[in-house]
């Protein structure tokens, strides 16, 4: 919950801007406080074509297994993703607590985490895209050009370099926080995963707080699918009546979501990785 509103406290945190520089700037210090390295990954593209390219640039960390080298790019297994950016709004101060911020602190959390098992933590990619939120209107998944610009570049990195056949799953978390926590996968997640997700939610008691959207949307859990053909989740709560709005604020979200998310994803993390 600190590191939510160390973002949110940055104020809008639109691509592009000082403020997700900075934004990036405390994320990378919180994974490398952790042991986990951070490569920063930097490309130009052109969401809204009229308006000309733009500098974006994910963070993707790797924990390294044995501490006397750096960690190698083949022996990741399992993608974790947060969006990191805000939604540019004119009109509004939009901070987006729960919408940015919130899956990345708990993102930092888990690395912490995870840290404290290096055989597991080895195994995950956590990336933080950029360029999540569209800057006019979502293109389609594959293409853009707006919306989705971070995860699109990622997956087709990966597709491009073959390191997409290493990934077994990928899960993206984006808007996990609001105190009235409600899970609504979309229509579409990939059946095992849904399956393994409700099954570790059942586990640890919440199982309620789990269910599915009434249709499918995309997120940056689209591109990974779509493009690295690697079986992607969106976990997020769109039961959200702040969404997008100036009362998406730390006032809404609670530290205990948090956990229920990271705690359900560490369960589902050990069940599949252990086999
Ligand atoms: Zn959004």
């Amino acid at each position: 919950m600190k590191d939510v509103k160390r973002q949110v406290e940055i104020g809008p945190r639109p691509s592009g801007t000082a403020a997700l520089a900075e934004a990036r700037a405390r994320i990378t210090e919180s994974l490398r406080q952790a042991g986990w390295e951070v490569e920063a990954q930097e490309f130009e593209h052109a969401p809204v074509p009229k308006q000309g390219e733009m500098h974006f640039i994910n963070l993707i960390a790797r924990f390294p297994a044995d501490k006397s080298r750096s960690a190698s790019r083949d022996a990741q297994s399992v993608i974790i993703g947060s969006h990191y950016d805000t939604k540019r709004m004119d009109s509004i101060r939009f901070v987006g607590a729960n919408d940015g911020a919130s899956s990345t602190g708990a993102l930092l959390e888990l690395a912490r985490v995870l840290a404290k098992a290096p055989a597991l933590a080895s195994r995950i990619e956590l990336v933080f895209f950029d360029g999540e939120e569209a800057i006019v209107q979502f293109g389609p998944p594959e293409t853009g050009p707006d919306g989705l610009v971070g995860s699109r570049h990622y997956a087709t990195v990966l597709r491009d370099t073959g390191r997409a056949k290493q990934f077994k799953f990928g899960i993206v978390w984006d808007m996990i926080g609001d105190a009235d926590l409600t899970v609504t996968l979309p229509r579409d997640t990939p059946p095992a995963l849904s399956a393994s997700l409700f099954a570790a939610a059942e586990a640890l008691g919440v199982r309620r707080k789990f269910g599915f959207a009434s249709g499918d949307f995309s997120d940056d859990h689209s591109p990974l699918n779509l493009i690295a053909k690697i079986p992607a989740m969106d976990v997020i709560d769109f039961e959200y009546p702040p969404w997008h709005t100036s009362a998406d604020t730390m006032d809404k979200l609670s530290a205990a979501s948090l956990e229920t998310i990271g705690r359900v994803t560490l369960w589902m993390l050990a069940k599949e990785l252990g086999k």
